[in-house]
């Protein structure tokens, strides 16, 4: 390390450097040479050449390197010979064309630990505009770099294990923004065919919660195991999804809030596909279910055989009624007192047989009101006639809306309400002649309804019996594989009813049979009236 010959002079000859001082204003001798060395940052002056001629207080304290094992020595002293090459060499070709140079430079201390400079360095020009000095102004940064890289080492370790997690975990911004995602959400994007499924949630979960979203938000509380069906249709499965999610605030990053502290309310929201989970339930609960149905199929048939009965007999008695009636009315001489008396015994024992039939009807037991899913009776249905359905060689179109509302009902009589509708509908396609045998059923929601459609490629029903086959014992149907009561659409339109729904027949529909069922969403029922009318 050379010496250098003589530190430069610390007063400027032009104190003010050209700026006009105040005339009432002196410069105190002296103060720019005190400003430099009081500086609290590492100043160095170095000639042309890099060698040190003058450093201030805070480069000593910085560096370690005191004013005399310094001066005259070359600043590379400094390097911890780390630092890049090509570091340097953009630091002197910006300093060549006069350029000031800062940047990030890895320094050795006197006392041999390293550290991190962030240096500033600035050309000094004479008159001639050549570059007779440069003056070097460093931090060491090192504290700032180290909690720098603890935050990003932290950020990437929660990502790496938000990532890991088998839930599908994301945090949203107020405006529903993803602000961090992890592998299992990004995959359900292909899973379930929609761009940013964390919108179809966030909809499903505000619409299903209602006042109750808003009261946890404002409370930064959360939410546990929300079940949310998705029905993606065609050859896909249904698919349900635990959703959970907890709201916290955290003060706002941006400059706006360095003084005055702002925050943010973000949401945590973890998805957790339990589809295998509820398709183990679903096959014990469709089991279940099928006893169910053959032990009401079994009183329906009773009260059917019944109601046929007493049809049958009060025909009859109808007619001797009107009999009666007319023998009455014949003029005393003209009664046939023997006749009447064994009409009225006849009558009184057929009143008391249709007396006895009618005890003998099965309640139907009074079930709760529930919310009811309609895809996921309707694909129940299906699943329960999938053997009905392969044997007439039926091919299901089924499509439902992903996300359907749910209505307020008797589940049980919707059921077997639909089953009944699909199963004329295979009926009435298991007819020779048929060709295309294809069972279409399709949902969707309309404001305040819940609309299904069930459509075949049968031979239709004529219009003009569009309202006669909802009349109690009206078949269209003389033979087949099943009993054809003609109870079975009077049974369907009285579900109907009782859930203030509608249901047509489409004249318009040319291709076979189409069944238009509205059932109203739970919000509507509430209100108690039906909002629609066919012409
Ligand atoms: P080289 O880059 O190989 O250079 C060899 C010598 O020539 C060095 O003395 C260098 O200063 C000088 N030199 C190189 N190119 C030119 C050029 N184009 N014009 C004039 N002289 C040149 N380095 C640090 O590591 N830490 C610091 O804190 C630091 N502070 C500096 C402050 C100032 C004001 C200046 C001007 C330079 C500073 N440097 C600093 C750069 C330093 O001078 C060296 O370039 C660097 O340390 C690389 O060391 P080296 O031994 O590999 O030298």
């Amino acid at each position: 390390m050379k010496k250098s010959q003589s530190a430069p002079s610390m007063e400027p000859e032009n104190p003010s450097g050209g700026e006009v001082l105040h005339p009432t204003q002196k410069f105190p001798q002296g103060l720019f040479a005190e400003t430099v060395r009081q500086a609290p940052i590492a100043i160095a002056i170095t000639d042309s050449k890099a060698n040190i001629v003058y450093v201030n207080k805070a480069f000593t304290e910085i560096t370690g390197y005191a004013p005399n094992e310094s001066i005259g020595c070359n600043q590379s002293m400094l390097s911890d010979r780390r630092t890049p090459r090509k570091v340097y060499e953009e630091l002197w070709s910006k300093l060549e064309e006069q350029i000031p140079w800062q940047g990030l430079l890895l320094n050795r201390h006197h006392d041999g630990h390293p550290y991190l400079a962030d240096l500033t360095i600035a050309p000094i020009l004479n008159l001639q505009g050549e570059t007779t000095h440069y003056i070097g102004m460093h931090r060491d940064i090192t504290e700032v770099y180290q909690l720098q890289q603890q935050v990003v080492d932290q950020k990437l370790l929660i990502e790496t294990v938000v990532d890991s997690m088998p839930v599908a975990t994301l945090l949203l911004d107020e405006a529903d923004c993803i602000v961090l995602d992890n592998q299992a959400y990004k995959k359900m994007d292909s899973d379930l065919g929609l761009r940013e499924p964390s919108k179809m949630f966030m909809q499903i979960l505000r619409e299903e919660m209602g006042k109750e979203w808003d009261i946890l938000k404002e409370k930064n509380l959360g939410f546990r195991n929300r079940e949310v069906r998705y029905d993606r249709g065609g050859r896909h499965g249904p698919r349900w999804f635990s959703c959970s999610g907890t709201w916290f605030s955290r003060d706002s990053g941006g400059v706006d809030a360095f003084f005055k502290q702002t925050s943010r309310t973000y949401l945590l929201l973890t998805l957790d596909d339990v589809t295998q989970q509820k398709k183990n339930e679903g096959e014990i609960r469709f089991n279940a279910l099928k006893a169910l149905m053959a032990e009401e199929e079994k009183i329906q048939s009773l009260r059917e055989t019944l109601l046929g009965a007493m049809h049958h007999i009060q025909g009859p008695i109808n007619l001797l009624n009107a009999a009666k009636t007319l023998l009455e009315r014949r003029g005393e001489e003209r009664q046939n007192p023997a006749l009447l008396d064994i009409l009225e015994q006849i009558l009184a024992a057929g009143e008391e047989s249709l007396d006895r039939l009618k005890q003998c009807i099965p309640e139907t037991d009074e079930i709760a009101s529930s919310m009811v899913n309609l895809n996921q009776i309707l694909h129940e249905c299906i699943v329960l006639l999938t053997q009905r359905l392969l044997a007439a060689g039926v091919v299901i179109d089924w499509q439902p809306t992903p996300i359907l509302p749910s209505i307020m009902g008797q589940e049980n009589l919707l059921r077997a309400m639909f089953k009944h509708v699909m199963e004329n509908a295979i009926d009435a396609m298991n007819q020779s002649g048929v060709q295309k045998r294809e069972l279409r059923i399709s949902t969707w929601p309309d404001e305040e309804t819940v609309h299904v459609c069930i459509e075949d490629t049968g031979p239709g029903i004529p219009e003009n019996l569009h309202v006669k086959v909802f009349e109690p014992f009206f078949s269209t149907k003389s033979g087949g594989g099943r009993r054809h009561s003609g109870m079975g659409l009077t049974m369907v339109q009285e579900v109907i009813n009782q859930h203030l729904g509608l249901i047509r027949f489409d004249p318009t529909y040319r291709q076979g049979c189409r069944v238009h069922i509205q059932l109203q969403t739970h919000a509507q029922q509430n209100s108690g009236k039906r909002p629609y009318a066919y012409g």
